[in-house]
């Protein structure tokens, strides 16, 4: 059934020394949907993230596909089809496009065919990045030389660089820093690109226009909790998340 399908989280705590980053954050990111989660500088966003994929150490239960995956280590996540990119995600400027997706696909563990879970041969490694490349509408660059792209198609190219293989669900943090706000724009039609093929998409930014103007629902975390969630409309009107984020409207 399709409850079946996305993640879900259930009650995730993080804790870093006595400080409590993750407070039982139950969120949820259907197939095709895109989900914001925003919040002030240290309220846990990266944190969750990083707990979600396996990269920190978590209390409760992660669901990709209605299957527990919280004992699982981040390259297993990442194989079941649970991909994130990084606040600092630099792309490897002399190598080309294609040569930067290959590394990350095969780190994934995906080897030189990407199979299915069932073993079953999926695409060979070439398929795999033309097909991760038309996902986020950049199709015909897989031989340029990357620093030679412009930075917004870059973080795109970063973005199908998480999603190559098997990408079900895709935690993006802060994947349009840096971009002015055309790029901007131009970025949030392409991550509405990306969710209409399928996956689920975790946006994390700073940029309130973009958050609000794509996402389909959103979270608001503070101090490590979720204070609000709701449709981008609701949150605007909300009185805790103008006091906690959105500052005096
Ligand atoms: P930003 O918007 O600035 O990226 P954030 O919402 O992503 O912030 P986190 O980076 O998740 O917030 O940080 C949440 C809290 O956890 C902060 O108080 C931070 O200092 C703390 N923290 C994060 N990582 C660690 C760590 N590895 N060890 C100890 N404390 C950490």
């Amino acid at each position: 059934s399709a409850e079946q399908h996305g993640l879900r989280t259930s009650e995730l705590s993080v804790r870093y020394g006595g400080l409590v980053a993750n407070d039982r954050v139950e969120l949820r990111v259907e197939p095709g949907e895109i989900v914001g989660l925003i919040g002030p500088n240290g309220a846990g966003k990266t944190t969750f993230v990083d707990a979600v994929t396996g990269f920190t150490t978590a209390e409760g239960e992660v669901f990709l596909g209605g299957q527990r995956i919280d004992g699982l280590p981040p390259h297993q996540r990442r194989r079941r089809g649970l991909s994130r990119t990084w606040q600092a995600g630099e792309l490897f400027g002399n190598l080309t496009v294609a040569q930067n997706i290959e590394v990350a696909v095969a780190h994934g563990g995906f080897g030189a065919i990407v199979r299915d879970l069932f073993g079953r041969r999926r695409a060979s490694l070439g398929e795999t990045v033309t097909a991760a490349l038309r996902t986020v509408g950049l199709d015909g660059i897989e031989d340029t030389v990357t620093r030679d792209l412009s930075l917004g198609q870059q973080k795109l190219v970063g973005v199908a660089r998480a999603l190559a293989g098997n990408g079900q669900v895709v935690l993006l943090d802060e994947p349009a820093a840096g971009l002015d706000s055309q790029e901007s724009l131009e970025f949030a039609e392409r991550v509405r690109g990306i969710a209409r093929g399928g996956p689920g998409v975790l946006l994390i930014d700073h940029d309130m226009s973009l958050v609000l103007g794509v996402c389909d629902r959103i979270y608001v975390m503070e101090f490590g909790k979720v204070i609000f969630t709701g449709t981008p409309a609701q949150a605007r009107t909300d009185s805790r998340v103008i006091a906690a984020y959105l500052g005096v409207p």
